[in-house]
């Protein structure tokens, strides 16, 4: 079959029945229990590997007019948000030793942003910057966030390589105490949590792993000190080295290129291949972008998120594999939107999903010479179940003679180490060096987790209110009995796969809530009924994807093979919709969050 023609009904028939033996090949009955956090005895892998000696400072005991919680593009949108309110004191927090977030983490070889630098990186109106290349490096987006942090100095009261520890709401002050693990104790009016969504590495289950006598770490912990070399390659300490990667999703295949150059050998521990589209990068000269003309980020990044929420759009800025698979969406969404029909629009999903795929194996069988490993590389799900990926050099790097696809599928991932190697299906593969690209627990935001306590009016414990019925939250932001209390990320609100301009809206509604309180001389502060009626908003018409993802292969989309989580979690009608919710809530009803202060000014 050639690609892009439409499948037969037999071929449909027989894809829907690999992609099911595929799914029970590698459902596992342990689900996310699989992993390990990088905590207690792993701790190790989550040290910071970039900030240097640790500079000792004293414990602070000042006031500030906001905190926020995490200095990743979250905190600092907010931060810019906010100075453009005019609000003086902002005080980030961050675990890193600089602002970046994921990009301060990640600095891997190979690491770009998969989404367009022009709509990925937020504030270019306002910076002035316009990136030099379709996908940018990660040291761009990180020296980006700096010039953000720089612009809207937010360097003046951040700290650094310290985390909060504990929120407190003050009543008798109308403030929080914000407790960190450096000994601070200083107040805050209001705080805005960023503590983002995949930042947590998570680890195999991993038998052995005190018997390896390797060297180890996680790819958002790169060592360049043992490889040598930076992001652009060049590790001239793994030329005598025998590597292994453990995973293939979106890191793994922007990774195992650079490492397949300078590795003397390289073994890549495959459990699901992922699907690897075109990435066609390339430098963008300003005029290409029409950078000389006011607004055109935002106009940009608006055109990008109406395409990829399956809004109606006549013109795609951008151009990519992002924007083109919005034709694949057009047709999956309605089908968990209008469950009386959805049959109707599966078929017609099926149909161009199955297209797609075809031409992404038809790529594999193109670009990989021996026939058993092309097959071995090629993902047999629809297209949605998983992330989907980009590199012009993923498949090449297979061709190389030094490097060996181990697959793990039908051992549910490697089984375990021993002192000198990694043991898949009884055969053991010696390596020096192991390198775990397999991501982040999902959705761990530390206040969530339970990491970072959050203490409210009369010490309401947040995840115990929470405990009984769930969430309960306005707008995913803020919650009846915590005050000031400003949450940003994904939770009952909407995402989009830009998430920096999901961000950028959230820190524009928290700046204004802010700047409403402050005029008012109030509290921010939810009803019961509010958070009721958000609720029931996100449950009235709640799409319904629990079928497409229980036939998904396992992975972080459907908490491993077990499905989506039960209840809404987010705005069903999308990020679009969502954001023009939350400007017309703005300009009508924000005074219902404003209650009277209970302290008095001093
Ligand atoms: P993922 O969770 O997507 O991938 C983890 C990989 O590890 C998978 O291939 C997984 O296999 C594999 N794995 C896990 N356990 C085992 C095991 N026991 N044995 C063998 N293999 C195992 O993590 P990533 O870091 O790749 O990506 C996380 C997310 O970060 C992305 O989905 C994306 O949202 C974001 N990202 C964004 C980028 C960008 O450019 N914007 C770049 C990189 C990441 P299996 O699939 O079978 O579970």
């Amino acid at each position: 079959m050639t690609t892009r023609q439409a499948p037969s009904p037999e071929e449909l028939a027989a894809l829907r029945e690999r992609y099911r033996s595929e799914r029970e090949r590698r459902v596992r009955p342990d689900g996310a229990a699989q992993y390990r956090a990088a905590e207690a005895e792993f701790g190790y892998f989550a040290a910071d590997p970039y900030a240097g000696e640790a500079v000792e400072r004293p414990p602070l005991r000042d006031e500030v007019d906001v905190a926020v919680v995490g200095g990743g593009f979250g905190g600092l949108l907010a931060g810019a948000r906010l100075r453009q309110r005019g609000v003086r004191r902002v005080r980030l927090v961050e675990r890193g030793g600089d602002f970046g977030g994921t990009w301060y983490w990640n600095r891997y070889p190979g690491v770009h942003c998969d989404v367009e630098s022009h709509v990925y990186l937020p504030l270019l109106d306002e910076t002035g910057h316009v990136p030099e290349w379709k996908y940018a490096p990660g040291e761009e987006i990180r020296r980006h966030a700096v010039r953000v942090a720089e612009r809207y100095e937010l360097y003046a009261d951040a700290l650094f390589s310290t985390s909060v520890t504990s929120l407190t709401w003050d009543e008798n002050a109308d403030r929080w105490l914000v407790a960190t693990d450096r000994g601070d104790a200083f107040l805050a009016t209001y705080v805005i949590t960023a503590t983002g969504t995949l930042t947590e590495p998570k680890l195999p289950g991993i038998p052995g792993v005190e018997e390896f006598a390797g060297h180890t770490f996680h790819t958002s912990r790169w060592d360049y000190g043992y490889t040598g070399g930076s992001p652009e390659g060049g590790m001239t300490g793994l030329a005598d080295k025998r590597v292994g990667i453990v995973g293939t999703g979106a890191t793994g295949v922007q990774v195992i290129p650079k490492v397949a150059e300078d590795a003397a050998h390289l073994y890549v521990f495959q459990r699901t291949p992922s699907s690897v589209d075109v990435r066609a990068n390339r430098r963008t000269p300003p005029a290409e972008v029409g950078a000389d003309r006011p607004g055109w980020a935002r106009a940009r990044r608006e055109n990008f998120l109406r395409l990829v929420s399956g809004e109606p759009e006549e013109n795609d800025l951008v151009d990519d594999r992002w924007t083109a698979s919005a034709a694949l969406l057009e047709k999956l969404l309605p089908s968990f939107r209008r469950p009386r029909e959805r049959r109707e629009y599966e078929a017609a999903y099926e149909r161009a999903d199955a297209a797609k795929m075809n031409e992404l194996r038809a790529r594999v069988t193109a670009s990989v010479e021996d026939r058993e490993l092309a097959e071995a590389l090629k993902p047999w799900y629809r297209y949605a179940c998983k992330r989907p990926t980009f590199s012009d050099t993923y498949y090449a790097a297979f061709n190389r003679p030094h490097v060996t696809l181990v697959d793990t599928a039908d051992t549910h991932g490697i089984e375990r180490l021993t002192r000198n190697g990694v043991v898949v299906g009884g055969t053991t593969y010696p390596v020096d060096c192991l390198i775990f690209a397999t991501g982040f627990s999902v959705g761990a935001s530390d206040i969530h987790t339970g990491r970072l306590p959050v203490r409210g009016r009369g010490g309401a414990d947040l995840l115990e209110v929470w405990r009984e019925r769930g969430p309960r939250t306005l707008h995913g932001f803020t919650a009846h009995g915590f005050p000031n209390l400003i949450q940003l990320g994904s939770l009952q609100n909407a995402s989009s796969v830009n998430f920096t301009h999901v961000l950028d809206e959230q820190a524009v509604h928290a700046a204004a809530l802010v700047a409403a309180a402050e005029e008012a001389g109030a509290l921010i502060e939810p009803s019961r009924a509010a958070e009721d009626a958000w609720l029931a908003t996100l449950a009235r018409d709640a799409p319904d994807h629990a079928w497409f993802h229980a036939e998904c292969t396992p992975g972080y989309y459907n908490r491993e093979g077990r499905g989506r989580p039960d209840g809404p979690t987010a705005y069903p009608h999308g990020a679009v919709a969502f954001h023009a919710l939350l400007a017309r809530w703005r300009a009508e009803r924000i005074d219902e969050v404003l209650v009277p202060r209970r302290a008095r000014e001093s």
